[in-house]
């Protein structure tokens, strides 16, 4: 079993030629509405590989979290612990994105930004010690301390993608199980420029003095850095023509936490994470690109 604690967004996107600049308002363009929300996202990699998966999230009453609801559930998804926050509306992200493919967000996490210790006290406790514990950081710091600390008490294993990038408490390293930073957030969490298997090396040896079990950090094209106490390396992503990488990592995450709710090795479980999300940036879009089992 998989039980993924995090963010859902209803992402609004709008491509036009060109991004507007303050004050300026831009005509022409196309919209799209799409789920998102690296939890979700994750959440619906999961699912669609072949995970018994429960999402643990917060959205407001209203439309877009109806939808999301309704969405999560067409995947299989266990809805049982999501909560319905009375006041702040669902989280939203605006993007503009011109003709070039660059990109301008802004981010309201509304619900998000109240889902609660309190709110996750039922699904915790129903957790047995052979469930995956995956955790982004769209939400609360102190809800993830929270469910760190909770599984961790336990025995459970946690995946946490510490995404997007923040500072953690050194308190909370020493309870993970494995952390799957990128490239950039490594460097945030170690103060060393991660650019390839070098010096992904060297930014995982820090946080394994720091006390974390297991660690990968995610290089793009050129795969993933597996650091454990036992084995380390680059496991090589497939070469593919990548048309959006969108969402790349949230499917890279929640396939690896499907391979290791199979027991399968941790370097097999990275293999098969990079695989799925390998077939992911083949495709447009976040979650309408991730894949299913077969596919991968
Ligand atoms: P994020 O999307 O969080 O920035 P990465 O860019 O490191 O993270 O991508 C996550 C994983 O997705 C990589 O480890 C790799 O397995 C896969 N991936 C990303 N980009 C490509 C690509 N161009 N070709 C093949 N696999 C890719």
């Amino acid at each position: 079993k998989i039980l993924v604690v995090g963010s859902s967004n209803t992402d609004m996107v709008i491509k036009a030629d060109k991004l507007p600049a303050p004050g300026e308002t831009v005509l022409g363009g196309t919209f799209f509405m799409n789920p998102g929300g690296k939890g979700a996202n994750q959440a619906v990699a999961a699912a669609r590989l072949g995970g018994n998966v429960t999402f643990v999230a917060k959205v407001g009453n209203d439309i877009f979290g109806q939808q999301a609801l309704a969405q999560f559930q067409q995947e299989g998804i266990n809805i049982n612990y999501i909560t319905v926050d009375a006041e702040q509306p669902s989280g939203v992200a605006l993007i503009n994105v011109n003709a070039k493919g660059e990109n301008c967000i802004a981010v309201a996490p509304g619900a998000n930004g109240q889902l609660m210790p309190t709110d996750l006290a039922a699904a915790l406790d129903s957790v047995a010690a052979d469930t995956i514990v995956l955790l982004q950081l769209e939400i609360p710091l102190t809800t993830v301390e929270y469910v760190i600390r909770k599984s961790y008490e336990k025995n459970v294993r946690v995946i946490l993608n510490p995404a997007p990038a923040q500072i953690l408490p050194p308190a909370l390293f020493p309870l993970l199980y494995l952390i799957t930073p990128n490239e950039t957030e490594a460097e945030l969490l170690t103060g060393i420029r991660v650019t390839d298997p070098a010096t992904a090396q060297k930014a995982a040896n820090k946080l394994q003095s720091l006390g974390v079990a297991n660690i990968i950090i995610t290089l793009g094209a050129k795969g993933a850095w597996l650091h454990t106490s036992s084995w380390l390396g680059l496991i090589p992503a497939p070469q593919v023509t990548a048309t959006d990488t969108t969402a790349a990592g949230d499917c890279f995450n929640g396939a690896l936490a499907v391979a290791l709710a199979e027991n399968q090795y941790l370097a097999e479980a990275v293999a098969f994470a990079c695989k799925a999300a390998a077939v992911s940036v083949t495709r447009l879009g976040a979650q309408a690109s991730l894949p299913k089992r077969a596919e991968v």
